[in-house]
């Protein structure tokens, strides 16, 4: 690959690395990773400085402050700090130093893998407390940090003005404990103790992150009008005599012994109750750290050592498959347990089958595993010379764990999926999606009630909505005697929506609104489109060979059928209540504004179906207006002339024939 495509490549990755990171606390690739990556990306800028450009992520030290938080100016920025993997550019490091300085001494920290905090105190009154942000501007988390009980909000004897730089962590047994209880509530776990930290300080309600207990250990001076020192490790005793909780600051003469040091803090991370992701050597000396300065992004007179994540050996004893509740197949290696970054583990990430093929991963193989920021590990790669004779390659199962139904590849990507219209582990949001407004329209069954329904068993298949004992269902938490009794008329009223909002709720693959109302157009009832062939599908506007395929398919699958009979029973209308195309809309001009929940090019087809134009400005001509979210100027004008506006479901309500035309 030429250079430029390789940097521009790096460059996207890190830039889409760092946004999961920083503004969506939610990484996707281990910080090791990242740091590797963005080394590569310097290297490559090291050896054709005419391609750097200001906007490389080389060039910047962290993500940027969200709005949310008032943001601050940092009166001594929060640098970074240059990363060494290897022994050679430890030494380099010091020969560097060594240039300038004679016989250097070391400050030895561990490096907390927590979030960077600036810490400001007015005659010893903690005033203001802010994150990292990019360095140079961070969010103003005051009202968080005042929860954060290891952080003196008054000191003792203390200068006018002080701001300290410390790192914010939650502690590994205090994680493990939020995860656990988020687990018992169903709630999606934290991938890691650094996320957990960072999502609790920029918490908007300070109640919420005193709940979370994080924990502050405090680094550095930034700034003090009070007694100077002429060492670092002197500054740091000051600030513990504070009342700082300061960080452990072994210092040494001797370059060997900060590589013992490093080796045995290595060995050793588990014992700290935070998160290590490498260790911190500083020069000791605060003039000679004047003297060495700083680059644009790091000082001159540190380095950080990362640490690769710990990586152990273990035997897959079992692959299981969870179907997840959009249907999804997810593999998971269930492995010997391995103690591993402080936890033992008994699973890995197997993600999905290209993942198992790629790296041939069968039962009974050995593998190396690594945990590295996330909390469940991932299978690196398999140790080949222990395979046992006789293994098979692993292929996940082709038939749904839960409910038996076909399991199909997703047109594009790599996730398998269970099409079973009544598999119990999608009952959720199976039935979500057949009560939504583009399909049977039930006011007021929504996703917290649905959940209730399927937890209590209310509601076991999605027909049972038509059958449930609806006295157990207003003792339901929201729901109430009079709130159940519209409900259950709204589930009454939804059975006469007709065939088209009938095929959308079936959900099947490749049959959307626009599909389900070709179809009803061309077959009066239900039971006359199951019997059409694959050739009579195709013929109708609009259906292609994959629909078709999709829909004989899934009308052949015995829950298909299972819940079509359930539904007649229940008298649920499986006739078509469509009017002949192209009438309903004839001479009318139809604007689309704003953004709708289908591609623009769909309503469009749906408004034109029924003879309407579609036009690309407003004026007194215009029928009437159809506006999505954030709609501008369209909007605006259709308002001054007066021209009627239709939501993008008053719209399908109207092509159903259930709304008075504008
Ligand atoms: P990096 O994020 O890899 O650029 O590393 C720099 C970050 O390490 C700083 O922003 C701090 O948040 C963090 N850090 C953790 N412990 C220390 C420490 N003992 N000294 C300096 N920085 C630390």
């Amino acid at each position: 690959m030429e250079a430029q495509a390789q940097i521009n490549a790096l460059r996207e990755k890190l830039n889409l690395w760092s946004h999961q990171y920083y503004d969506l606390d939610a990484p996707t690739v281990p910080d090791f990773e990242y740091d590797k990556t963005l080394r590569e990306l310097e290297e490559l800028e090291e050896q054709f400085p005419e391609l750097v450009t200001p906007d490389s992520p080389t060039q910047r030290v962290g993500g940027q402050p969200l709005e949310t938080f008032q943001q601050v100016r940092h009166e001594v920025p929060l640098q970074s700090l240059q990363d060494v993997f290897a022994p050679q550019e430890l030494t380099a490091f010091a020969q560097r130093v060594c240039q300038s300085v004679s016989k250097p001494r070391w400050v030895f920290e561990p490096k907390v893998d927590g979030l960077s905090v600036a810490l400001e105190y007015e005659d010893g009154v903690f005033v203001r407390g802010a994150t990292r942000g990019n360095g140079e501007v961070g969010e103003d988390v005051t009202e968080n940090l005042k929860t954060v009980r290891s952080i003196p909000l008054k000191l003792n004897n203390a200068p006018r003005r002080l701001i300290v730089r410390g790192e914010c962590y939650m502690a590994r047994t205090v994680f493990e404990k939020l995860n656990r209880r988020r687990e018992e509530e169903g709630r999606p776990l934290m991938a890691n103790p650094r996320n957990a930290a960072a999502g609790s300080l920029r918490q908007l309600d300070p109640k919420v992150a005193a709940s979370r207990r994080l924990d502050c250990v405090i680094f550095n001076i930034q700034l003090s009008d009070g007694p100077a020192f002429d060492t670092d490790s002197a500054a740091l005793d000051y600030l513990s005599d504070l009342g700082f909780p300061v960080i452990d600051h072994p210092v040494y003469d001797d370059l060997n012994d900060v590589s013992q040091a490093i080796a045995a803090l290595g060995e050793s991370r588990e014992r700290y109750p935070f998160d290590i992701d490498g260790a911190v050597v500083k020069l000791d000396s605060l003039p000679d750290r004047e003297l060495l300065g700083a680059t644009a992004k790091f000082p001159r007179w540190a380095v950080a050592w990362k640490y690769p994540p710990e990586q152990k050996e273990s035997v897959i004893e079992d692959i299981v498959v969870q179907v997840g509740r959009t249907g999804v197949l997810t593999p998971k290696a269930v492995i010997r347990p391995v103690r591993l970054a402080g936890t033992t583990v008994t699973n890995a990430t197997l993600h999905n089958q290209d993942f198992i093929t790629e790296k041939d991963i069968r039962i009974g193989d050995t593998v190396v595993v690594q945990k590295a920021g996330e909390i469940i590990p991932q299978v690196v790669s398999v140790n080949l010379s222990r395979r046992q004779s006789g293994s098979e390659p692993y292929l996940l199962p082709n038939h749904c764990p839960v409910c038996g139904a076909a399991v199909v590849r997703d047109e594009d990507g790599s996730a398998l999926r269970c099409t079973g219209a009544e598999c119990p582990a999608q009952l959720v949001r199976t039935i979500t999606h057949f009560a939504s407004r583009e399909a049977m329209d039930i006011e007021g069954l929504g996703p917290s009630i649905i959940e209730q329904l399927v937890e209590k068993k209310l509601v076991n298949r999605p027909a049972d909505l038509y059958t449930m004992d609806w006295e157990q269902a207003a003792a339901l938490e929201g729901l109430g005697e009079k709130s159940a009794g519209n409900l259950r008329s709204a589930v009454e009223q939804s059975k006469s929506r007709g065939l088209t909002r009938l095929l959308t709720a079936f959900g099947i693959r490749q049959v959307g609104v626009s599909a389900a109302r070709s179809l009803s157009r061309t077959f009066p009832t239900l039971d006359a489109l199951m019997e059409a062939s694959e050739e009579e599908l195709t013929a109708v506007e609009d259906i292609g060979g994959i629909t078709a395929k999709s829909l004989k398919d899934w009308f052949a699958a015995p829950q298909s059928r299972h819940l079509v009979e359930e539904l007649r029973n229940a008298g649920v209308s499986f006739d078509s209540t469509e009017t002949p195309a192209g009438t309903l809309l004839a001479g009318k001009t139809v604007v689309l504004t704003g953004t709708l929940s289908r591609p623009r090019s769909e309503v469009k087809k749906l408004l034109e179906e029924q003879g309407a134009k579609v036009s690309g400005s407003v004026s007194k001509k215009t029928g009437f207006v159809v506006a999505g979210e954030a709609a501008g100027s369209k909007l605006t004008k259709a308002n001054e002339l007066g021209i009627p506006v239709l939501s993008e479901e008053d719209l399908i309500s109207l092509l159903n024939g259930e709304r008075e035309m504008p």
